[in-house]
Formats: C-alpha cells, sequence, structure tokens
C-alpha cells in the first residue's frame, strides 16, 4: 500500500504549481525524458504513439482534401534563406548553423530548417512553369530546429516534430480558401478528436507569422487558463513568389505570380492534451487519440480462469475494434489502476472471480472514475458506448471551463486587472494600432491571441487608447 501511495504522491497538484504538475506528469506518464543535448527530448514510446495517432488522423484528412506528401532537404543555404526580408528577420535569432562538412569550412554556411518556406519556393520556381502546373498543394512531415532560449518538453524545444503544409495556387482567392480550409481541418482534429474546443481567428499583424500577408490561427485555453496556439495557416498572397520568381504562363498566355499558403501543427498538440484534460492523478487521454483505450485489469489474477478470462475479455474487444492491452503484470491490482491512471488510458475493465461467477465486468471511466457494471455478453456494445460518451464529455468540460474562463471588458483598468487575477481569455475591442498591443504586453504581459472569425461589438471603443474600435480580440497570457 505504501508503494501504491508513492506513484500518485510523486506528482505535485495542479492547483499548488501547475508547471510542475506538467512537468511531473510528463515524465511519471513515460512521454518523454531529458537527454544530454540542452533543450531536446527523447519522445517515449507512450508519447509517440499519440504524436502517431495525431499523425494518422491529420493525414487522412489531409488527403482527403487533396494533400500529396514530400520531403525536402533538412538544410538551408543562407543566400536562400535571406531572399525574403521579413521571413530572415523573423527566424534569423533562433536559427542553428552547419558551418563545417567533416573538416572543411563550407563555402556557404547552411541552416537547419526552422521552417521549410524558402526550399519550397525554390523547388517551386523549378517545378512551376504553366497554370497545367497548378495547385501545388504538398505537405511534408519533418523536424524542424529553432534555438529556444528556455525550453519545455512537448511546448518549447529545440527540434520538435511537425508537418508544415506549401501550396501554390493560380489565383489570390484559391490561396484564401485554402488557407481557410486547412485551418477548419486543425481546427476538426482539435475538436473532434482531441476534445479541445478552439477559437478561430486571425493574428494581428504584430503577431503573424514572418513574411505572411494573413495568419489564421486556432487557440485553445489550458487548465491554468493560459493561452495555447494550437494550429496556423498563412496566406502569403505573392510576396514570397515575387522574392523566389515563381512564375507561371496563364490561359492567356500573359506571366503570373503564385499565389501560396503555408499551415503547421506541432507536437506541442500533445502538451495540450495533457494540460487540457489531465489531472492530479496523472494524464487523460480522450478516447479518440488514446494509443491504448482499455486496461484490462485481472482482480486475484492468481486464482485459476481469472487471467484466461482476462485474456479472452481482450481478444474479443480487439477484435471487435477496439485498441486493448492486460496488465498481467505481479504488481498488486491498485498500483495497476494507479498506473493506468497516471498514462491516461481511457477506460479500465476489472474482471475478478466473482465478476466471472455473476457473468459480468466493471468498467471503470478515467475521467469521471464511474463505475459501470456490465454483463460480459454486452461488453462490447457498452464499452463503446462509455467511450463515445466519454469523448463527448471531455470536450464539453473543457468547453465550459474556456467559456467560465472568458472575461468581457470594457476599460482598461478592468482589463488589466482582470487580466492579472483571473487566468483566461479577456474579451476586448481594440482600435488596430500596434501600440496599444505593445502597451497591453508590456503592462500585462498578455497578448492578442486572434481576432475572432465570429466578430462582436462589445463597445465602440479600444479598451487601451480610447480611440474608435476596429475589432474584437480574445487577449491572453500564452505559452
Ligand atoms: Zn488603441
Amino acid at each position: 500500500m505504501a508503494k501504491e501511495k508513492k506513484l500518485v504522491e510523486e506528482i505535485t497538484s495542479m492547483d499548488v504549481d501547475f508547471a510542475q504538475w506538467y512537468t511531473d506528469v510528463v515524465k511519471k506518464a513515460e512521454l518523454t525524458d531529458y537527454t544530454s543535448v540542452k533543450g531536446c527530448m527523447v519522445i517515449k514510446p507512450a508519447g509517440y504513439a499519440i504524436w502517431e495517432n495525431i499523425q494518422k488522423e491529420l493525414d487522412a484528412r489531409f488527403k482527403a482534401v487533396g494533400v500529396e506528401n514530400v520531403y525536402l532537404p533538412m538544410f538551408i543555404p543562407e543566400s536562400l534563406l535571406q531572399k525574403e526580408k521579413d521571413h530572415v528577420e523573423g527566424f534569423a535569432p533562433e536559427v542553428a548553423w552547419v558551418t563545417h562538412g567533416g573538416m572543411e569550412e563550407l563555402q556557404e554556411r547552411l541552416c537547419v530548417r526552422p521552417t521549410s518556406e524558402t526550399l519550397f519556393c525554390d523547388f517551386y520556381a523549378k517545378e512551376i512553369q504553366s497554370y497545367r502546373d497548378l495547385p501545388k498543394v504538398y505537405n511534408q512531415w519533418c523536424s524542424v530546429v529553432r534555438w529556444e532560449k528556455t525550453t519545455r518538453p512537448f511546448l518549447r524545444s529545440r527540434e520538435f516534430l511537425w508537418q508544415e503544409g506549401h501550396t501554390a495556387h493560380a489565383t489570390a482567392e484559391e490561396a484564401e480558401e485554402r488557407t481557410q480550409q486547412m485551418l477548419n481541418v486543425y481546427a476538426d482534429l482539435c475538436e473532434e478528436v482531441l476534445a479541445i474546443p478552439v477559437i478561430r481567428g486571425r493574428k494581428t499583424d504584430k503577431e503573424k507569422f514572418a513574411g505572411a500577408e494573413a495568419t489564421y490561427t486556432i487557440e485553445s485555453l489550458m487548465h491554468d487558463g493560459k493561452a495555447l496556439q494550437s494550429g496556423t495557416s498563412h496566406n502569403f498572397g505573392d510576396g514570397f513568389a515575387k522574392a523566389f520568381g515563381i512564375q507561371y504562363t496563364a490561359k492567356d498566355n500573359t506571366l503570373q505570380y503564385v499565389h501560396q499558403t503555408s499551415w503547421g501543427m506541432t507536437t506541442r498538440m500533445i502538451g495540450a492534451i495533457i494540460m487540457v484534460h489531465g489531472d492530479n492523478s496523472g494524464l487523460v487521454l480522450p478516447p479518440r487519440i488514446a494509443p491504448t483505450q482499455v486496461m484490462v485489469i485481472p482482480i486475484a489474477q492468481h486464482k485459476e480462469g481469472v487471467l484466461d478470462k482476462a485474456y479472452a475479455i481482450r481478444d474479443e474487444l480487439i477484435q471487435a475494434g477496439f485498441k486493448v492491452k492486460v496488465d498481467d503484470s505481479d504488481k498488486s491490482p491498485g498500483w495497476k489502476f494507479s498506473e493506468q491512471e497516471m498514462k491516461g488510458i481511457p477506460v479500465r475493465i476489472e474482471i475478478g472471480p466473482k465478476d466471472i461467477e455473476a457473468g459480468q465486468a466493471v468498467i471503470v471511466r478515467r475521467d469521471t472514475r464511474e463505475k459501470i457494471v456490465t454483463a460480459l455478453e454486452n461488453l462490447s456494445a457498452k464499452l463503446a458506448q462509455v467511450l463515445d460518451t466519454m469523448q463527448k464529455e471531455m470536450l464539453e468540460r473543457a468547453r465550459a471551463h474556456r467559456d467560465s474562463h472568458t472575461y468581457d471588458v470594457q476599460t482598461y483598468e478592468e482589463f488589466v486587472k482582470t487580466i492579472n487575477e483571473k487566468p483566461g481569455f479577456v474579451r476586448a475591442m481594440w482600435c488596430g494600432d500596434q501600440a496599444c498591443e505593445d502597451k497591453i504586453k508590456e503592462d500585462t504581459t498578455a497578448t492578442a491571441r486572434c481576432m475572432p472569425f465570429k466578430q462582436e461589438k462589445l463597445s465602440d471603443v479600444c479598451v487601451c487608447c480610447g480611440k474608435p474600435a476596429k475589432a474584437l480580440v480574445y487577449w491572453g497570457k500564452a505559452y
């Protein structure tokens, strides 16, 4: 019993220290480990399996909207990076450079890609000649490197995994349509699979991607009231095309520049899953993303027939399409429960001699701890229902949490007080002037998360300067 207690005791309570709780969960749920490369992590099997499921879900959605996968080099010649002025200024401070190949100093240094716009542009300039070559809708799954000063597992690391989509279109309308379409793909993944509700909107010029005309974003709220940018989609207009000379011959024989987009989602989303759904017993994974949905835990497994029944249940449920494991280790049931809870496995099924005699099993939900006694003959149907309900309720709970931590304010005094005292989103009107964004950041550390697509008018004037308001903005302190 002493040992059982220890597993949970090793996690700091999220109400005491959320940051430490996060670090503890990441470690105890065996998602990552530190390495001898500063700021870089090992993603362990339990963490990587979540990423594989995100990839699988996202890639299927990509392919349904005509995206093709490619792979480009991880190195970018310095001259190529410098072709688009805003872009290089945005990324230069955090770029890692390769200066030597073996013993020889390189004639031109190569950066390790922080993102691949420039390489795709270089590629597209050769690949696209005629309107017949358009559109190009490519994506790559890869890692990128950004030399961050402070790092945290999944949320900010020097090397992280992501996908980056890069497209080229004949018209501005088509590029805009694609930018929005991909943002909606991300929003769908977050809400339907990860059970994370999102606000869809547009970034202010200050917060938009370096080199973009417009950046669209989905923003989510973590349990501690901080915001997390969960996916972005950028419309580049023809800015990169002009810098890289990406032109095509149109049907009317005129030479035109292409219009481009890019969009990305990263391993940060694993951090979001932890921080939206986790509790003081560890991780809670939504059933649709969980690598293991069910842990069958035999009770009194030394007794005749118990383990056989546990395996039979596993086999039957796998046959029915669930992801199931049996914990047949020699640990005590209580310890197994704690481990299953720590790892966030959505449900456990308890089966012991008395259950077998009664022809039943006990399904226990990870999120609510609700115990559901079920006849063995109905197990598969009941399990489907329980997982489905749990998925829906996790989204609803996260939405209720976000909505109850979203505040509308009118005056600057109210703004500063709310943002400092009530973690969450603050909604307020803004004049469109970056000076107000700068002042707000200076005074509170909060940033403009997005101008939601669903605009409302809370008042006529900017919360900061009192000039006429142009947009409703979601403000927040962010990861
Ligand atoms: Zn203002």
